[in-house]
Order: structure tokens, then C-alpha cells, then sequence
């Protein structure tokens, strides 16, 4: 089955696959939210989805959408998935976008902590393994989904500054994925 372009999955089974859940990496990379391809996914027999907010849905910090995102959460709602936003970021300004969006949030989330996640499944009403996260970081999205047993793509984040404590994180992905891992699906 193809995941769709802008979207390179990792296939895995028997050996690959355990050795998948022991190295970090998440199971698909994508260019951006957008290019995740949503039949690809209700191929892969996800229903429900998570999705990181700062620097996958909006710029750090910021609360403008860009087009090509909010319609693609549109489409996937109008396809029956299920989603929620899951943000390590304060109350108001994840609410006021996931009113903007009329889709649940789960803000001060803790990631890669498993508590916001587990609240996020409880919102979808999906299992596991029918749930799939997305986001730009490998420490806190990734890891987050791999220690919960969701399924994960990492995205490009939309702008390159972040939080400084993300900084160091970039330093440490880097490392783990090396510099043009991400660009595989590019
Ligand atoms: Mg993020």
C-alpha cells in the first residue's frame, strides 16, 4: 500500500519490527501535517489521530493556520477520523485554536510523559493501535507515542526557532536521526 507522497513509511515485521520499537525513530516521516496522506492512513487502519500543535499545526507561538493544515484537518474529520490536539503548551491559546479547528485539546500535556496522551485516547475513543500521533519533535512526540504504543510521524517544523529548551532537544535529534533522515520522504 502506498502511504501517499510527502509520506515514507517504515515497514516492519519480526526482527525489523522489534527492532523498530527498540531504536527511536518514528514509523513515517512527512514534509508537513498536510502531506500526511489521510487514505494512507485509514489504509494502515488508523481512525484516530493526535496531532502536536507548536511548529506542526502552527508556527511556535503563534495562531495562525496555514491553509493547506486547516484543510486537511477539515478532510479528515469529513473522513470520519477522529482527532484531538496535544500540546505541552498553556490552556487559552490550545483551547482558542482547538475552537477554531472544533476539535478537542489536551494542553499542559507533559510530553513524552504518557498521562496527556492517555487523556487524548480517552477523548478519541480510538485504541491504540488504531491511533497515530504526529509532530515535529522525536522527544517529546515520538517518544511520547512509542512509550504509549501509538503509532508516530515526524514532521518538518513549520518554523525553525522553538522554545530554548527545545533547542537542545534539535541538537540531540540530530544525532539520533542524522541531519538528512527527515528529507527521506522529500
Ligand atoms: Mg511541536
Amino acid at each position: 500500500m502506498s502511504p501517499g507522497p510527502g509520506t515514507r513509511w517504515i515497514a516492519g515485521t519480526g526482527a525489523a519490527s522489534l527492532k523498530r520499537w527498540l531504536v527511536l525513530r518514528p514509523d513515517a516521516f512527512a514534509d508537513s501535517l498536510s502531506e500526511v496522506s489521510l487514505a494512507g492512513l485509514r489504509g494502515l487502519g488508523m481512525r484516530g489521530i493526535i496531532v502536536d500543535l507548536d511548529n506542526t499545526l502552527v508556527g511556535y507561538g503563534r495562531d495562525d493556520l496555514m491553509p493547506a493544515d486547516e484543510a486537511w484537518i477539515a478532510q479528515a474529520k469529513e473522513a470520519g477520523f477522529k482527532i484531538v490536539l496535544v500540546s505541552n503548551n498553556f490552556t487559552t491559546r490550545v483551547v482558542r485554536i482547538g475552537d477554531r479547528l472544533s476539535v478537542p485539546t489536551v494542553s499542559a500535556a507533559l510530553k513524552p510523559l504518557p498521562g496527556g496522551f492517555l487523556r487524548a485516547l480517552k477523548l478519541l475513543g480510538t485504541p491504540k493501535s488504531a491511533t497515530v500521533v504526529v509532530g515535529d519533535q522525536l522527544f517529546t512526540d515520538v517518544l511520547g507515542a512509542k512509550l504509549v504504543g501509538l503509532h508516530s510521524i515526524l514532521t518538518h517544523p513549520l518554523v525553525p526557532h522553538d522554545w530554548h529548551g527545545t533547542k537542545i532537544l534539535r541538537l540531540l535529534e540530530r544525532l539520533v536521526l542524522g541531519r538528512r533522515s527527515r528529507r527521506k520522504a522529500s
